[in-house]
């Protein structure tokens, strides 16, 4: 899918312009001749980047700009103001409002695609991210953007390499005055030295004495710790094929020397604060996934997960010649516990199972609450014998010692009622499997219970 862009400007022959170049270059251009318009067509359709003039009548771009970034809905959309005046101060104004880069007209052909892809490409991975947060938003977490809108950008970790001492003593000194800034001299180092530590951005000097700076970038981009880590390069005016190549390997912003103070500043937040808005919206993909795959009380694996996940064991073991083993585990007379103690006795005594659960099994077994207090404990390359004394040993890890609730407070006897089963064949259904392990426990209960029985041979 091509990247849709949308060009403001109230000057027709300015939005005809940008228009015919970027359709060359295969994007999908929509236009804009007013602020108001660009606010909505921003709200009613998907734009991958806004490329906004900032001089216009009624509502200029810096307001524009700052609406959409400080709405939640539009927050993420990059933002690049395009503008005849060009000076320093013009360009922290812009920045300020949160645009993600300046483009002085007239806009050369290079520089204006070099950074729409690299914004666009870089608008589609968080896509992909916020896609899959979704999820947790409906399972009640809180919205990255949020926080995104309310985050300063300020108290940022930041690396900087640079080797010549006059630029990184003024560069540090006048970062310090809102982050924590560490210098790496020793360009081999720098790499080390952003891996090890977890930066929020790292800025990097491509004019270094014995060094090619943008295979530093490029380096970065490629590990596996530092590849999520924005850079922001600083260069030497006169050096823009290097930083059109730089843009192509990821550098993610630039500034040219002399560095600006507030210029400097004010990149260094926009970088930081889409840092942590990616590293927000990547925390929160992580927890649902764990979410819909875990169970909140025991933390344990939860039924949807065993139902996708012993298809894979079974899988494996058939064509391995493996074989498998499964253990379906009842709590006896749960009822009971829950009527005397009270529900929330039961739970401590379901989350001490797990517990006790998990210290029995290997790394590669997989335990699973099944339902209300009975649990599933799938085990690679087992056979019956030894499942039956990985069960019995975990029988009496449960009835030897008294289970402790309301805080301590009680402590009361608890046992449980195993059944065991085997993969018999190579593509037979888990289920069968699963149905043997229930039947066998229906034979534990029915014998008296606090004892395990393996299916019949
Ligand atoms: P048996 O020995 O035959 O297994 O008897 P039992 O009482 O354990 O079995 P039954 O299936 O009759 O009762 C299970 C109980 O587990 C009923 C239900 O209220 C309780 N239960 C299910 N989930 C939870 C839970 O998350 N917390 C608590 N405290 N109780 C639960
Ligand atoms: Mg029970
Ligand atoms: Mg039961």
């Amino acid at each position: 899918m091509s990247a849709r862009v949308l060009v403001v400007d109230d000057v027709p022959a300015n939005v005809k312009l940008l228009e015919a170049r970027l359709s060359a270059e295969y994007f999908d251009v929509v236009t804009a001749s007013s602020g108001a318009q660009a606010l909505e067509i921003c709200a009613r359709a998907r734009c991958d980047i806004v490329l906004l003039d900032v001089m216009m009548p009624d509502m200029d771009g810096f307001e524009v700009c700052r609406r959409l970034k400080t709405s939640p809905a539009t927050h993420f959309v990059p933002v690049v103001m395009i503008t005849a005046l060009d000076s320093p101060s013009d360009r922290v104004r812009g920045l300020e409002a949160g645009a993600d880069d300046f483009l002085t007209k007239p806009v050369s052909d290079v520089v204006l695609t070099a950074r729409v892809r690299s914004l666009t490409r870089l608008k589609m991975m968080t896509d992909e991210l916020r896609l899959r947060a979704v999820t947790s938003l409906e399972i009640g977490m809180q919205a990255p953007e949020r926080d995104a809108v309310a985050d300063a950008g300020k108290g940022g970790r930041i690396l900087l390499v640079d080797d010549r001492a006059s630029s990184y003593e003024r560069l540090a000194a006048l970062l310090s005055a809102e982050h924590t800034v560490d210098v790496e001299t020793d360009p081999s180092e720098a790499l080390f030295h952003a891996a090890e530590n977890n930066y929020d951005l790292l800025i990097v000097s491509l004019g270094l004495e014995n060094f090619d700076g943008l295979r530093l970038c490029s380096q970065a981009r490629s590990l596996e710790r530092t590849r999520h880590v924005p850079i922001l390069a600083i260069a030497d005016a006169n050096s823009n094929a290097r930083l059109l190549r730089g843009l192509e390997i990821g550098v993610n912003d630039y500034l040219l020397r002399p560095v600006d103070k507030n210029e400097l500043l004010a990149r260094a937040r926009t970088q930081i604060r889409r840092r942590r808005y990616t590293d927000r919206l990547r925390d929160n993909v992580q927890n649902s996934i764990e979410m819909a795959v875990t169970d909140g009380l025991t933390g344990l694996h939860n039924r949807r997960y065993l139902g996708s996940h012993l298809v894979t064991l079974a899988e494996q073991a058939s064509t391995r010649g493996k074989p498998l083993a499964l253990m379906m585990l009842d709590i006896d007379f749960f009822k009971s516990i829950n009527d005397s103690y009270g529900h929330d006795a039961g739970d401590d005594v379901l989350r001490e199972f797990a517990v006790r659960v998990r210290k029995s099994i290997r790394g590669i077994d997989l335990a699973c609450r099944y339902g209300g207090e009975e649990f599933v404990i799938v085990m690679p390359e087992t056979d019956l014998h030894v499942a039956g004394i990985v069960a019995e040993r975990l029988r009496r890890s449960i009835a030897g010692e008294p289970f402790a609730v309301h805080n301590g407070a009680k402590r009361i006897e608890v046992t449980i009622s195993i059944g065991l089963s085997m993969l018999e064949r190579k593509g037979e259904p888990v289920a069968n499997v699963l149905k043997r392990a229930d039947l066998a426990l229906y034979r534990a209960k029915h014998d008296g219970r606090n004892r395990v029985v393996a299916e019949a041979a």
